[in-house]
């Protein structure tokens, strides 16, 4: 994979040096805030319980905070990173697989056959583009054994909410119907330096072992269609796409996006693709 352009490295423009980073400046562009607090770390580390063997992968290693205990668990260990000052500090370290590259860009199915075995995902990610990495792994489900992130503790909030909380969200729903997840570690933004301005958390998110059957960018669009007007009655806006797609069902219209389970979500997706003539 080619490294990105966006990896140029940032005018210190007198900012100060991350602390313990050997004289590395955080790039704001990148999301970087590193993990400092070792009580902290410990914690995450106790939460992944990386064992020798298994293939780990870490999204965004940046100064190796978490990469550190965890290789010394797993003896070997892939990290992506798109920061190419990062990256070249990293393929220093044998027991390390450097991708320099966009996580956005990685396939993630065949760095597990590569592996020859599901991958467990870790990673501090960049909270710019957390939801975007997020639904970029969603395919490859099949193909992990667990994933631990640490985000902004809102978006573990909606990640984790259920139906008529005020967090139950697009999110939610696109993500419970194939992942278990439950928080894990809540961490302020004191054990960051930089801080950033958010509370964050880590969250574990383990595929379902049966998931139903889904046409995935079908119900993406149907569940973004229910969210898109998320206080208004379904009828406004599922209500619309129903009746385009000759959909007839006693589902309740009468209810917001926000109070729908998921289970009802999938039921709708199910009959609009018995609807549609398989090619
Ligand atoms: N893991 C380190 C820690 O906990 O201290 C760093 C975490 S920092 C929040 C996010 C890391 O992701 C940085 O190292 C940053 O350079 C890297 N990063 C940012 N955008 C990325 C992308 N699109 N692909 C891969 N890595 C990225």
């Amino acid at each position: 994979m080619r490294p990105d352009p966006r990896s140029k490295p940032a005018r210190p423009g007198g900012k100060r040096a991350v602390q313990g980073g050997g004289g590395h400046i955080a790039r704001k562009r990148f999301g970087q805030n590193f993990l400092v607090d070792h009580g902290v770390i410990d914690e995450i580390v106790r939460a992944i319980a990386p064992q020798p063997g298994q293939h780990l992968v870490e999204i965004g290693p940046g100064l190796g905070a978490l990469t550190n205990p965890v290789v010394e668990r797993s003896e070997k260990l892939t990290v992506i990173e798109l920061d190419r000052d990062l990256a070249a500090r990293l393929r220093k370290r044998p027991e390390l697989n450097v991708i320099e590259s966009d996580v956005l860009r990685v396939d993630f199915g065949a760095l597990a056959q590569e592996a020859g075995q599901k991958l467990r995902l870790i990673g501090n990610l960049p909270y710019n583009i957390s939801s975007p990495i997020l639904f970029h792994l969603l395919p490859w489900a099949d193909q992990v054994i667990d994933q631990h992130f640490m985000l902004q503790k809102e978006v573990v909030d909606r990640m984790v909410a259920t139906p008529g909380n005020k967090d139950y969200s697009r999110l939610s729903v696109m993500l419970q119907w194939r992942y278990r997840m439950e928080c894990v570690v809540d961490v302020p933004p004191g054990s960051f330096d930089p801080p950033p301005k958010v509370d964050s958390a880590v969250v574990r998110m383990v595929p379902l072992a049966t998931p139903p059957e889904v046409d995935l960018p079908e119900f993406t669009k149907m569940v973004a269609v229910a969210f898109s007007q998320r206080r208004k009655i379904l009828r406004h806006t599922l209500g619309a796409w129903m009746a385009e797609h000759g959909i007839e069902t006693e589902f309740d219209l009468q209810r917001r996006a926000e109070e729908v389970p998921v289970a009802d979500y999938l039921a709708l997706a199910a009959l609009k693709k018995a609807k549609t003539p398989s090619a």
